[in-house]
């Protein structure tokens, strides 16, 4: 039976442990393929180009953005981050459940652009206050930067019912195995199969 593939956007407040969350049920997880982002940000302490983002610099991104090289892209803290189309249209046509760690305006437009494909899931940790204690325990960010990160999440999690789930990531554990359960969800969504030719090899 042919099926589209799928997409999986993951929203939430810097730190509130997308990245974390992630790694820990990709074991679970089977036929992904998670869509490396381009930022104009400078990479932190470990991070990989091409690996974690593809790190480029404003003119480059300002380039892309006027070749329509992006499926979606926005500001975010100041920096540019977007979603580049040509090798997300590839994932989806080999059936691939696509994984997006994008922001609020983000998940706005892909919904609007490909919304049958798209499910959602918006994730914060239990308060503000512990979203503040593991940005400074992660120790990547300048406190200028921590400040902009957390102001923002003030907006974003006003937008956490335009998504279909919500997690909050308190205990690691339970946080993981709830998003398991939406990634085994994202692939068995109706819209996924073509309606004329289920129902036709369903009747003959
Ligand atoms: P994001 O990708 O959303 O920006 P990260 O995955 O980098 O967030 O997590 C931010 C920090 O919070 C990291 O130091 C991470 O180890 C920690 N963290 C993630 N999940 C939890 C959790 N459930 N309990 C406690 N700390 C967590
Ligand atoms: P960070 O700098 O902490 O890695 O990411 C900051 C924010 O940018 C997070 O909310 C993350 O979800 C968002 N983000 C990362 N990549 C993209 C992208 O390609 N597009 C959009 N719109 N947001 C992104």
């Amino acid at each position: 039976m042919e099926k589209k593939g799928a997409i999986l956007i993951l929203s939430g407040p810097s730190g509130c442990g997308k990245s974390t969350l992630l790694k820990n049920v990709y074991k679970n997880i089977s036929d992904y393929y998670f869509s490396i982002s381009t930022t104009t940000r400078e990479p932190r302490d470990g991070e990989k180009d091409g690996v974690d983002y593809f790190f480029v610099s404003k003119n480059e991104f300002e380039e892309d953005i006027k070749n329509g090289q992006f499926l979606e892209w926005a500001e975010v803290h100041g920096n540019y981050y977007g979603t580049s189309l040509k090798p997300i249209k590839k994932a989806l046509n080999k059936g691939k459940l696509v994984i997006f760690d994008i922001d609020v305006q983000g998940h706005e437009i892909v919904r609007k652009k490909l919304n049958d494909l798209v499910t959602s899931v918006f994730i914060t940790t239990p308060s503000l206050k512990i979203l503040e204690q593991r940005l400074n325990n992660r120790d990547t960010d300048s406190n200028a930067v921590i400040s902009k990160r957390l102001d923002n999440a003030r907006l974003e999690i006003k937008s956490f019912q335009k998504y279909d789930y919500f997690i909050v990531n308190d205990d690691l554990e339970k946080a993981s195995s709830e998003l398991v359960s939406i990634a085994n969800i994202t692939r068995i969504k109706s819209k996924l199969y073509d309606n004329e030719s289920i129902i036709n090899n369903w009747i003959h």
